[in-house]
Order: C-alpha cells, then sequence, then structure tokens
C-alpha cells in the first residue's frame, strides 16, 4: 500500500527508436513501470533520439502504440530528446565554464590502439587531456573524471563499484559529428523529470558510474538504481533488432503481458494465461516484487520471442 507521508517514485521508461518493441525492451518497460506504479508513484516515457542518424523513421510511433496497446499508462506528455537539445548544450556550457570539459582533437584512428575498457569501448588514454598541441582544434568534447571508484547499490544486482578513469577514462559529451552524447542527454533527461528511479536492462550497468560521475559535477541528484537481466534468445544472445528479435506486434498482447512477468520472477498464475490484459495488470501491480527478479545477468525467452 502506498504510504502518504514517503514521496512518490517517479519512473520513466526511455526507448531508442531504432526499431519496433521487442520483447526485451517490453520486459524493461513492464519492471520500470510496476516498480513506480506498484508503489503510487508516476511512470513517465521518453523517446531517446538524441541519435537521429541512428532513429528509424517511425519507429517511435509504433513503439507508443504498441506500448499503449499493452496497456501501459504514462504520465504526463511525451519527452522527445531532439526537443531538449538548447538544455544539453547549455549544460555542456556550464560544465565547460567549471573546467569539466575538454576539447579533444583525437580520431578515430588515432584511438583505434588504445586499450579496451571492460564493454569493449575504447578507453581514451588522456591525449588531448592537458590541452590542444598548437594547431589542432577540437572535435569533441570530452568530461574530465575525476580519480577514485564510484560506488552504488543496485537494487537487484546488489553492490557496485566502477573506476570510471581507469576504466573508461574521459568520456565525450559532445561527438565529433555535432551530437550529444546519450551519457549527458539521460542524466539532464532525468534530472529535468523529477526521476527517483532508474529500472532498466543490465546492459546499461556499465553506464551507470559514468552516469553518477556527471550528475555529480552537475549537482544533480543520483536516482537508485535497478538493473534487470536482459532476455536472451534460444543461442544465448541479447534480444535485440541485430539479433532479428521479432516484433511483440506480432503476438496476443495478453500472451507477451503475461510471459514479461515471468520472466521478471513474478510467477504469474497460471490461470492468468490469456487473461484479460486489465487483469493481468491488476494481478501484477498487486503482487509486484522486485526482490523476486533474478539476479542474473540474462533471462531466456520462449522460441516465439525470436525468429
Ligand atoms: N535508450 C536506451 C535504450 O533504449 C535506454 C536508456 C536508459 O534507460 O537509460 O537502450
Amino acid at each position: 500500500m502506498m504510504n502518504p507521508l514517503l514521496p512518490q517514485p517517479v519512473g520513466r521508461f526511455a526507448p531508442s527508436p531504432s526499431g519496433p518493441l521487442h520483447f526485451g525492451s517490453v520486459v524493461a518497460a513492464v519492471g520500470s513501470y510496476l516498480s513506480a506504479r506498484a508503489a503510487g508513484g508516476r511512470w513517465l516515457l521518453r523517446i531517446e533520439d538524441v541519435d537521429a542518424p541512428r532513429s528509424v523513421p517511425d519507429a517511435a510511433e509504433g513503439i507508443i502504440h504498441t506500448l499503449a496497446r499493452l496497456g501501459f499508462e504514462w504520465n504526463g506528455p511525451i519527452v522527445w530528446q531532439h526537443a531538449r537539445l538548447d538544455a544539453y548544450a547549455e549544460a555542456l556550457q556550464l560544465l565547460r565554464d567549471r573546467g569539466w570539459v575538454y576539447g579533444c582533437a583525437c580520431t578515430r584512428k588515432m584511438l583505434a590502439d588504445a586499450p579496451r575498457a571492460a564493454d569493449g569501448s575504447a578507453r581514451y588514454p588522456g591525449t588531448c587531456r592537458a590541452g590542444l598541441a598548437p594547431g589542432q582544434s577540437a572535435r569533441a568534447w570530452r568530461f574530465r573524471v575525476l580519480p577514485g571508484v564510484v560506488h552504488f547499490v543496485d537494487a537487484v544486482q546488489g553492490p557496485v563499484a566502477e573506476d570510471v578513469l581507469a576504466d573508461v577514462g574521459d568520456f565525450v559529451l559532445l561527438r565529433a559529428d555535432g551530437l550529444f552524447a546519450y551519457q549527458l542527454a539521460v542524466v539532464l533527461d532525468d534530472a529535468a523529470a523529477g526521476v527517483t528511479e532508474v529500472v532498466r536492462g543490465i546492459d546499461l550497468l556499465p553506464s551507470t558510474a559514468r552516469q553518477i560521475a556527471l550528475q555529480q559535477a552537475l549537482e544533480l541528484p543520483t536516482p537508485a538504481y535497478a538493473h534487470l537481466p536482459v532476455v536472451v534468445d534460444a543461442a544465448g544472445q541479447k534480444l535485440s533488432k541485430q539479433s532479428l528479435a521479432r516484433a511483440v506486434d506480432e503476438l496476443p498482447d495478453e500472451q507477451v503481458l503475461f510471459d514479461a512477468l515471468a520472466c521478471l520472477g513474478q510467477a504469474p498464475p497460471v490461470q492468468l494465461r490469456g487473461a484479460p490484459l486489465a487483469q493481468i495488470w491488476a494481478w501484477a501491480q498487486a503482487h509486484w516484487s522486485l526482490d523476486a527478479v533474478p539476479r542474473s545477468a540474462a533471462v531466456p525467452a520462449r522460441r516465439d520471442y525470436d525468429r
């Protein structure tokens, strides 16, 4: 039951419009939705189209339509990152004024031999940290990471510690192609919307320490984090557009919701299989337990969800 003395949680789902909604994204959406709503909180929807070249035309509308069909109800207007560029520019300027960012002249080719970070991305060796050589000009803008370890307790995965400077190095906030980086946009968007809890797929766990470091530099609050297992196909591959995951639109809504709850360890009773959506949602809200979510990195999907 909702405690009127406790602040109500604000959760969100933030899909990138790179294709139709697949089952893995539905699981993240259901987890974030129930975490906020079962506690009497709000749930927001944001379309992460900051990486315009990777956005697929009409994908956002398709995702919104699918979420509505599955019975999700979001609070307030949908936020689109393409409408937030001024806020990103303003924050970047503030960070520049305070010495948190510096221009970087390195090309992809120059960084090709840099050591790899844990997630396989290149660790920035700090080449331009002390300033650009005469004649060089900035291509991208990087965040000057403080030395030390970022600690947080993930509500599903437990304590996490990451040395961002050692593992990732100074990371890009404004890319050489003129686009703002996801890391900056997500931190600013969550703070502007008053998000108190970020519930998302474990594939984003390696980004969290970077986001906390940015929140600290921008003097923004750090939300609570819960990273859900990702859904994998029979071959153990994460369901994604690349793995040719099936669009959930092709399957009955009731089945998709029921299976998402099962993947989240909620053990919906078999009598609910095939029940109307409203009935499944009512059961899910009444029985939601974050503690029941598997503490593993991956959960398998039924065969229906890949091809
Ligand atoms: N837009 C990201 C994605 O679709 C999610 C970002 C987030 O939840 O922080 O993978």
